[in-house]
């Protein structure tokens, strides 16, 4: 994972040893931040491009909304500012991550009537995040003992830091009883996301994915939306149980981060049937490759604004 050296921080690019923060932000203590997470990908017609880096600001925009507060820069400053720093540090393909967060001030729970909402972007190198087996030969996920958090509990159609703690909790459970992601359930039992994806899973030629109550609205999730109702998919946001998903022909995982990754099993019990189960299926792995192709500018028919050249 290399790291970029120039941090772009509320305007300015700075090296990292000058990008430091006080310990009296606010956000380390009490998680009062925002944060989005961004690929940008080499493009088959040469330089790179960031995928729906407007989407993505648009989000950042909701999620310090939702905490209350307000950005000091605008969606298209922030589309401007994720870009230069790709290029600060020469990167064509990169992970991107914006962080806001409420800065240096009073350190009560109340951060003030009007704190202030820090920005900071920062880039590095990241591969699959689930692995390149999971990408190539699907992940081993495990239903958490954790629960997502009622819709009136955390926003998590925010992405806020302070939200991450389930995730953290849930993902470390998995990793140490040796599956590689955990599935988080509602407080009424159904299915709702991964640590840091969506979830989908295809039953007799029907693709379903969790309807938008305690999930992130996934960029990926919409795009994989459209990617799959374009091969003439029947595609439902609807709920669905952990039983239902045992049973499933395939199921997948969505994020910036695991782009389309399959799902090998839930639970000890293999996705899918005879020969096929464990395995990646049909509909996963033909969505795999359009999603890699689509990043990489090789689909025109898509809007040629998803792709935000780097120059
Ligand atoms: N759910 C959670 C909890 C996430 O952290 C992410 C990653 N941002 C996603 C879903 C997928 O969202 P996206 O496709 O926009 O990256």
């Amino acid at each position: 994972m290399a790291r970029g050296s120039k941090i772009w921080l509320n305007g300015k690019i700075l090296s990292a040893e000058e990008a430091k923060i006080s310990l009296f932000t606010h956000a380390l203590h009490y998680g009062t931040g925002a944060f989005e997470g961004i690929r940008a990908y080499s493009q088959k017609k040469g330089g790179g491009a960031v995928f729906r880096l407007r989407e993505h600001m648009a989000r950042l925009e909701d999620s310090v909304k939702i905490m209350g507060f307000e950005l000091a820069f605008t969606v298209d400053q922030l589309v401007q500012a994720a870009i230069e720093t790709c290029k600060a540090n020469s990167f064509n393909e990169c992970y991107i991550r914006p962080l806001a967060f409420i800065g240096d001030g009073p350190l009560g729970v109340f951060p003030g009537a009007n704190p202030t909402v820090e920005v900071a972007i920062m880039v590095w190198e990241w591969g699959s995040y689930l692995g390149d087996k999971g990408i190539n030969e699907g992940a081993k996920l495990k239903i958490s003992t954790y629960l997502r958090p009622h819709v009136n509990s955390a926003m998590t159609k925010g992405k806020i830091t302070a939200g991450y703690i389930t995730g953290v909790i849930a993902k470390r459970e998995a990793i140490q009883q040796g599956y590689d992601e955990a599935l988080m359930l509602d407080p009424e039992g159904y299915l709702t996301e991964g640590t840091g994806e969506n979830l989908f899973m295809v039953k007799d030629g029907v693709v379903k994915t969790t309807q938008l109550t305690s999930i992130l609205n996934g960029i990926t999730r919409n795009t994989a939306m459209q990617l799959l109702r374009k091969k003439g998919l029947t595609v439902v946001e609807t709920r669905f149980t952990r039983d239902e998903l045992y049973t499933a022909d395939e199921a997948f995982l969505t994020g910036t981060a695991a782009e389309v990754t399959p799902i090998s099993s839930v639970d000890n019990r293999k996705i899918g049937h005879g020969d096929q189960a464990g395995k990646p299926g049909p509909v996963s792995m033909s969505l795999q490759q359009d999603y890699a192709k689509l990043v990489r500018g090789e689909l025109p028919e898509y809007p040629a604004e998803w792709l935000t050249p780097i120059r």
